[in-house]
Formats: structure tokens, sequence, C-alpha cells
């Protein structure tokens, strides 16, 4: 199923061009700070009284359900969208920034909807990971940083060897794509110690309500 194939998901109210409008992605592996350069951008927006509001899906509950919390414990008052439409519907003819956090967990419509925010005059930023723990591109967010006008690559750092950490490497024994509430499940990797053999060598207790 090709996002591009989708009927337009735009009110009469949004077809109106606006330049003001454009999408900025943000993305990298776990612990790269993703969660907290949104906080942070979506933050100044706020201290300038210009109208947001954050979205994350419902899929994540690792957290507080009205908040997007970074692993560095910044926050940001953040509603839940069960998916792309619902956020569409969610999104308020005010609000001037669109913040959207962990937007892997989306289907992809999330695509149209953000080009469709963005034309309306809207910035939308979004927060998410490019690869899964095998390295495969975790749509939407590839596309995502195609169609966006800023791209920013978050490094974390390499857990093993303290290097440029790119990849999420898992480290518990799951064929899941999404092990949730697991933070102690991943590892953030650089290119030489990423290992997509050892999810499957070694397996560690997690505890799954941490
Ligand atoms: P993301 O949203 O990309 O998963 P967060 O913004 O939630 O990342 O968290 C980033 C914070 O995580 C860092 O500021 C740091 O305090 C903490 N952290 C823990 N492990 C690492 C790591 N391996 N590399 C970088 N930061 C880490
Ligand atoms: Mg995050
Ligand atoms: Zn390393």
């Amino acid at each position: 199923r090709r996002a591009e194939l989708r009927p337009p998901l735009v009110s009469p109210a949004m077809e109106r061009r606006d330049e003001r409008g454009w999408v900025e992605v943000i993305s990298g592996p776990m612990f790269s700070g993703k969660s907290e350069e949104l906080i942070r951008r979506i933050t100044r927006y706020q201290i300038a009284r210009i109208p947001t509001q954050t979205f994350k899906p419902m899929i994540d509950d690792r957290y507080a359900t009205d908040e997007v919390v970074s692993h560095s414990q910044l926050s940001t008052a953040a509603q839940n969208a069960t998916d792309s439409d619902e956020l569409l519907r969610l999104v308020e003819d005010r609000t001037v920034v669109v913040g959207i956090d962990e937007g892997q967990f989306f289907d992809e419509g999330l695509i149209d909807v953000v080009e469709a925010l963005a034309r309306s005059g809207k910035k939308v930023i979004i927060a998410g990971l490019d690869l899964d723990f095998l390295r495969r591109p975790f749509e939407p967010i590839p596309t995502l940083m195609t169609r966006a006008e800023y791209v920013t690559k978050t490094l974390a750092v390499c857990h093993r060897c303290g290097g440029a950490g790119m990849y999420t490497q898992r480290v518990i024994q799951s064929d899941e794509l999404v092990v949730l509430g697991a933070t102690a499940a991943y590892e953030a990797r650089c290119r030489h110690c990423y290992d997509p053999t050892e999810s499957h060598q070694e397996r560690l207790e997690i505890d799954e309500d941490e």
C-alpha cells in the first residue's frame, strides 16, 4: 500500500497556500537526543508565544501519556494520536508549530498528513528512528526526510567504545520489531561495534516495567 495513492486528507481550510510552512526531521538511533532536540525546538516557540501542539503515537506508553519525556528527563506537553488521520483531526487551526515524537510508530499516511500541514502554513517537526534494530529503513521517517526542508541527524555515544553511535543494537533475544518499555533491551552502537547477530547469541533478563 503506497501512501501516494491515498485520497488527500485535507480539509478546505488547509488547502489555503501559506508560505510559512515547512518540515523538519530529527532522526538517529535510540539515545541520540531526538526527543531532547524536539523538546528544545518546541520550547523555544512556546517562549516566543507561538502556538504549538506536540503529538506522540498511542503505542508509546513508556512515560506519562500527556508528555513527551527524554531519557534526560526533559519534557513537554503532548497529545496521543492512534494514527495519522487522528493526528490531523487533532491539529487546531490556530496552531503554528506541530511537533511529532516517535514518528516511526505512525502509519505511512503520516507522510501526506505532514505535507498537508506544511502546505497550510504549519511548521512540522518530526523526531523518529531512521532505522530499526536490523538497520532496515524504518518508514515513514526515511521518506519524510526526502520531503523535509531541514534534516538533522543525531548521533548517540556508542555504548561499547564511545564512538559515533549511528545504530540501535538490540541486546536481548526477540523477533518482535518493537520491544516496548524496555530501554535495557537496546544500546546505541557505532558502525564498528554494531553486530546484528548479537541479539541472538545472548539472552539477558529485562524488566518489562522499566
Ligand atoms: P532519543 O529520543 O534519541 O532516544 P533522548 O532525547 O530521549 O534520546 O535522550 C538523550 C539523552 O540520553 C542524552 O542527553 C543523555 O542524557 C542520555 N543518554 C543515555 N545513553 C546515551 C548514549 N549512549 N548516548 C547519548 N546519550 C545518552
Ligand atoms: Mg525519543
Ligand atoms: Zn563503538
